[in-house]
């Protein structure tokens, strides 16, 4: 069984069970505060976790009302992060310490978005030294990998890792063997490579399920094991 720890996808395909047995569930961050409602009241329904927070897209002249009044009751607080390719960093960086600040507060794990600014993010992240997270869609290299995962942080590994030319990432997940990793499919985007449809979907996971046995010379049941510990430790799951 697998668990997709950062689903944003098409909940109509989840409410048609285009998805699969082997998959235990999902977690849903809110990207835009404007979704906050519908991610709160989705994921409610479907009995799975979520998490509330203002995306680095999305960080603008309103993000620390949004956070002011980020309602109680989610099991995250982000989704938050860095993305050097767009948006305003320093405001980002600003908005990151509020989101880490407000998960301390309340005692819960902290969902990073991290786009060309993995050095930066740790920079961050090490000035907070007891909190806790995952970067999502993790692109970095292994001593990266590694100085997270030492401060507690999780990485999340999704359709990235399985484009062949992708070697970086690949390496960390064939040294890591799913210590201190989590999976995800981050649908509708970040499709696997070869994916057959325009978006990424609920069922990738097992695609990349597939790629990090493969890579990693891990067997399904040992990885999941290790995995699902992974998640109880972060999220209490
Ligand atoms: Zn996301």
């Amino acid at each position: 069984m697998w668990f997709d720890s950062h689903f944003h996808g098409d909940f109509a395909e989840i409410d048609s069970q285009q998805t699969s047995p082997d998959i235990s569930g999902f977690l849903v961050p809110a990207a835009d505060p404007q979704h906050w409602q519908r991610v709160i009241h989705y994921a409610t329904k479907h009995q799975q976790p979520y998490a509330l927070g203002v995306h680095p897209w999305w960080v603008d002249a309103q993000w620390r009302d949004w956070l002011t009044s980020l309602p109680v009751g989610c099991n995250a607080i982000g989704e938050t992060g860095l993305d050097a390719l767009k948006g305003d960093f320093a405001l980002q960086i600003e908005s990151f310490k509020a989101h880490i600040e407000l998960a301390q507060a309340r005692d819960l794990p902290v969902i990073a978005h991290c786009v060309r600014a993995v050095p930066e993010l740790i920079e961050v992240i090490s000035q907070y030294p007891n909190c806790r997270g995952v970067v999502h869609a993790f692109n970095g290299n292994v001593n990266q990998a590694r100085q997270l995962i030492e401060m507690g942080w999780y990485i999340g590994i999704g359709g990235l890792v399985t484009y062949p030319n992708n070697k970086r990432l690949r390496e960390v997940v064939k040294q890591l063997k799913g210590e201190g990793m989590l999976l995800e499919t981050d649908a509708p985007s970040l499709k696997p490579y070869n994916w057959p449809l325009e978006h990424n979907q609920a069922k990738a996971l097992l695609v990349v399920a597939d790629e990090v046995c493969d890579i990693s010379g891990v067997t399904p049941q040992v990885l999941s094991q290790t995995l699902n510990n992974n998640l109880a430790n972060l999220f209490n799951l």
